[in-house]
């Protein structure tokens, strides 16, 4: 079986754009794949978190993987800072890794100017940590939204880099990115992404916001006046709102401009707030079931540690024993 991995920060609550973008590929993926997903804990503390959040929020991610449909039995399902193969071969792949290539990453740019004075180290970083996530299990493929693939680009990189160097250790890993719901921007800037640490509540809708909070951010997404669902560059706000249903809804965003056509924004914008609450609902309800089974959950991230470990460390084993260092 051919190898997946992915996963999601807990720099936040999650939003649409990690669930149209991401964990709803996932799941579509599971029967096909060996797969692992994690939370990766360790990629949130690059910016600064309040530590309980941190906490509660990384259970969250969990279950929610669970509730969009990851089958713990069929996926590996784990926290990365339990794993700390994921760190060590951070580190070694850093020293194969060059300050002109990480500087050229636009998500370092974007959230560095973002944070302004305090930019940390490990922001700059960030992507030899997610090489090493990927690296680790020998992934054919990441599905990730398409904002991701400059870092698997470099992943590749450091991974050629390393089997031409020394001899072949890591399997080159490509990007999967789906066909719709790769890209879901902010509603309040639609020229931006949707991200789930964005300051404006409004800019985003959560997987795990009530009916009449999803209804009132849909309603007050920033539209146009041209006042036809169009799915075009000089419509940003109604184009997104196009992706998010037609994501949904499994239909091209053709199909959707037709349904629409002679339909005003109004009864388009309580439609797409319809089938957000619709797909999210269930999922919200299993979410809470989930979150008050503490030993089911333990049970998922321990067993999903303990499998992850396994694979993680024979290809730590491997680096550490090309490049030189003593085996214990
Ligand atoms: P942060 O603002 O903290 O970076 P984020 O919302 O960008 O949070 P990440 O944890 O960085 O989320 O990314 C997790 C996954 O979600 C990645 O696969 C990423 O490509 C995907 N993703 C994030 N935002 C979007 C979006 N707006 N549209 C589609 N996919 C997205
Ligand atoms: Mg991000």
């Amino acid at each position: 079986k051919k190898v997946i991995f992915s996963g999601i920060q807990p720099s936040g609550d999650l939003t649409i754009g990690n669930y149209l973008g991401a964990l709803k590929n996932w799941a579509a993926l599971q029967d096909e794949y060996e797969s692992y997903y994690c939370v990766v804990d360790l990629h949130a503390l690059t910016v600064r978190q309040d530590s309980a959040e941190l906490r509660a929020r990384t259970l969250k991610n969990i279950a929610i993987y669970v509730a969009s449909g990851l089958d713990p039995k069929k996926n590996t399902l784990f926290i990365q800072s339990h794993v700390p193969a994921h760190s060590e071969a951070s580190w070694l792949l850093s020293c194969f890794c060059y300050m002109g290539e990480l500087s050229r990453m636009t998500q370092f740019k974007d959230k560095s100017q973002k944070v302004g004075e305090s930019v940390s180290s490990a922001l700059f970083t960030y992507p030899v940590l997610m090489a090493a996530d990927i690296l680790l299990y020998n992934t054919d493929l990441v599905p990730v939204g398409s904002d991701q693939k400059q870092h698997i680009e470099l992943a590749r990189d450091l991974a050629i880099r390393f089997n031409n160097l020394y001899s072949p250790t890591f399997t080159i890993p490509e990007p999967y990115i789906g066909d719709t719901g790769a890209r879901i921007m902010d509603l309040q800037e639609p020229d931006k992404k949707m991200s789930k640490s964005a300051d404006n509540p409004n800019a985003y809708v959560l997987i795990m916001d009530p009916p009449d909070v999803i209804r009132r951010k849909i309603s007050r997404a920033v539209t146009d006046d041209l006042g036809v669902v169009k799915y075009n560059e000089s419509q940003p706000g109604i184009s997104n709102l196009i992706s998010i249903l037609s994501t949904i809804a499994g239909k091209k965003p053709e199909d959707i401009e037709k349904e629409y056509d002679g339909i005003g924004y109004a009864k388009f914008k309580s439609d797409v707030a319809e089938a957000l609450v619709e797909e999210l609902q269930p999922l919200q309800n299993t979410v809470k079931q989930l979150l008050d089974d503490k030993p089911y959950m333990e049970s998922i991230y321990k067993s999903g540690a303990e499998k992850a470990s396994y694979v993680a460390n024979k290809t730590l084993r491997k680096m550490q024993k090309k490049l030189g260092l003593i085996p214990r």
